[in-house]
Formats: C-alpha cells, sequence, structure tokens
C-alpha cells in the first residue's frame, strides 16, 4: 500500500512510499481510512520543526471503516463507521494515565508521529482508542474529531457562562473549531485574522460566529470595550500560535479574565506580559492536544449539529498530491484540506 512518509528529520523529506500492510495484533483493529487530514503540526513537521519518530507515516486526524479485529477485540465488528484517538501506547503507570491525562504521558506514543498513521490504506489502532461514528457524522466530519477534541480540551480549560464575551484570536481550523465549541457554551464569540485571513474570517461568518474581525483594517479593542461596558473580554483564545497574538490577547481581557493557549509557537520565543497576569488577576492556562474524554463529548457536538467541521473543509486531494495541498495550506487559501488514500 502507498503511505505518505517523513523519511528522515529535517526540513522536507517527505515521500510516497509503498510500505507493508499491517496486520491487527492483539486488542487491535485495522481501520480503512477513508479520509485524513492535515494539520498544522504537519505542516511543522514537514518544515522540519517538529520531531516525530521518522520514518514514520504521518496523519494523526482520520476516519475509516473496521476491516480487521485483532485477537481479545469484541467491542467492535468488521465495517463499523470509526475514528481513533492519537493514543497509540502509554505507559499506563504514570499520574498521568491513572488520571485519564493520557496527553501528559512522558511515554506516550501518539499514531501519525511515532507510529504509523493515517495517510495510507490501512492503519492499525488501539482498541481503547477507537470511537464508533454517530448516525449524523460522516466521515469527512469524523476525520476532523481529533482537532475538535483539541478545542474541547481547551474550551473545558476555562469556565465559560451564558452571555461571556469570547475572542479567539486566528481563525484557523482550530480558531473556527474553538469558536464554534465556545458558542455552545452560550458565549458571544469574536474571531479575529488579518488580511491574509479573508476566506477564514469569511467562513466563521458563515458559520454563524457573532462577530469576525481584520484586526489590521478594525479596532478590535475598541469592539470589546463597546460590548462589555469598557471591561475587556472574558476569554481570550489564543489559536494563532503569532507571539504579537499573545500580547495582543492579555490587552483584550478584562480584569479576572481568562486566557487559553491553543496555538503552538514553534520553537519561537514569547515575551509575556506577567505584571499585566498580575495587575489583572488573569488566569493563564495551557492547553496540549485532547485526551480521552474529551472525544465522545466531541462526536457528540458534531452530531447533534453544533460544531459543522465539514464546512472547513475546502480541499480534497490523494495522498500523491501532498505537494498540492502543502501549498494550498501555505497560500492561505485553504481551509481544511482533507487526504485520501491511494490503491
Ligand atoms: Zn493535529
Ligand atoms: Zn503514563
Amino acid at each position: 500500500m502507498k503511505a505518505l512518509v517523513k523519511t528522515e528529520l529535517g526540513f522536507g523529506n517527505l515521500e510516497v512510499q509503498d510500505r507493508e500492510e499491517p496486520k491487527a495484533g492483539k486488542d487491535q483493529v485495522k481501520i480503512e481510512v477513508k479520509y485524513a487530514g492535515i494539520c498544522g503540526s504537519d505542516i511543522h513537521t514537514y518544515e522540519g520543526h517538529y520531531k516525530v519518530a521518522a520514518p514514520v507515516t504521518l496523519g494523526h486526524e482520520f476516519a475509516g471503516e473496521i476491516v480487521e479485529l485483532g485477537e481479545g477485540v469484541t467491542e467492535f465488528s468488521i465495517g463499523d463507521r470509526v475514528t481513533s484517538e492519537t493514543t497509540f501506547y502509554i505507559c499506563g503507570e504514570c499520574e498521568y494515565c491513572k488520571s485519564g491525562d493520557y496527553n501528559l504521558c512522558n511515554h506516550r506514543k501518539g499514531l501519525g508521529t511515532q507510529q504509523d498513521g493515517g495517510f495510507t490504506k490501512y492503519l492499525i489502532a488501539r482498541k481503547e482508542s477507537v470511537h464508533k461514528l454517530p448516525e449524523n457524522v460522516d466521515y469527512q466530519s469524523a476525520s476532523m474529531t481529533e482537532p475538535l477534541a483539541c478545542t474541547h480540551h481547551a474550551v473545558s480549560k476555562t469556565e465559560i457562562n451564558e452571555g461571556d464575551i469570547v475572542v479567539v484570536i486566528g481563525p484557523g481550523p482550530i480558531g473556527l473549531l474553538t469558536a464554534q465549541v465556545a458558542k455552545s457554551r452560550g458565549a458571544t464569540v469574536i474571531i479575529t485574522g488579518l488580511t491574509n485571513d479573508r476566506i477564514r474570517l469569511d467562513k466563521a461568518k458563515e458559520l454563524g460566529i457573532d462577530y469576525t474581525v481584520n484586526t489590521q483594517e478594525e479596532d478590535i479593542k475598541e469592539l470589546v470595550n463597546s460590548l462589555t461596558d469598557g471591561y475587556g473580554a472574558d476569554v481570550v483564545f489564543e489559536c494563532s500560535g503569532a507571539v504579537p497574538a499573545a500580547k495582543q490577547g492579555l490587552d483584550l481581557l478584562r480584569k479576572k479574565g481568562q486566557y487559553g493557549q491553543v496555538g503552538l509557537f514553534a520553537n519561537a520565543e514569547v515575551p509575556f506580559d506577567l505584571e499585566k497576569i498580575i495587575q489583572k488577576e488573569i488566569r493563564v492556562v495551557g492547553s496540549r492536544s485532547q485526551k480521552p474524554a474529551d472525544w465522545e463529548p466531541s462526536l457528540a457536538l458534531m452530531n447533534e449539529g453544533k460544531v459543522n467541521a465539514k464546512a472547513l473543509v475546502t480541499h480534497e486531494f490523494d495522498i500523491t498530491k501532498w505537494d498540492e495541498a502543502y501549498q494550498a495550506i501555505k497560500s492561505g487559501e485553504a481551509i481544511k484540506v482533507l487526504l485520501t488514500p491511494v490503491q
């Protein structure tokens, strides 16, 4: 089978290779991939900013059909429509594993980073990580369960009350999902971007996000102040990973506001105004990836129509056209790009 493999660390080194079809071992299932999404972190990996266990098949956001059950698997049947958490191995013994915080286990191995992932036709997942798709969730949407779970994780780390003003900085897929999850909690949501993000801000409007702001043309602070009697935003989610956005997020918050860092800075050093955190008594939370408890609620959000993930898909390519996919993302023309397997 053909697989899109990061062959070596460093810039590039991405190749479609022939790989042997894997077999499901004990307590594992074999999934035929229908769609696999390209994540911002895959771009970082391509560009050499992230370490993965090369050579490895990338792709940690995927959905497909179960085609083989390993020994000891009774929870699933052949033909089940599923997605899988990225967790492939955890130590199971550290304090984080015991509390279900697998995203923090030091020994965790993830699909598409340390273990072969979804940019191919078949992959192997551990049965504990696999989730069946609810009726109203199609394969395209389901391939975005992982990023949605990441945003569910971030939003769940803050407290949002009905009518709170939430600012989401960065209208990429993660920002657009965060905005929808925050709205599902009753918030009034403002999403911000730059001139280059026009397509993404238009998408936010289409998704019913309350306010979309191009911060190169409009004064975001003025809007936030007008909506909050000058107090400032209740919650800010920084989803761009752009260094100036972190400062802007702190500026927009009210006293006792909450700041959630979701975007990845890819090794950039970030000056962060601790004085402002003291003076405004801001609560800062980081959110890394997702954990098991985020998955079923994320599938439910899509099933109930509270999150429209499919609307983010602007491009689909088969894995041999990965360079076109990369260009579409880098140019700002694409929002979410899904890859499909080839024979
Ligand atoms: Zn991802
Ligand atoms: Zn552990």
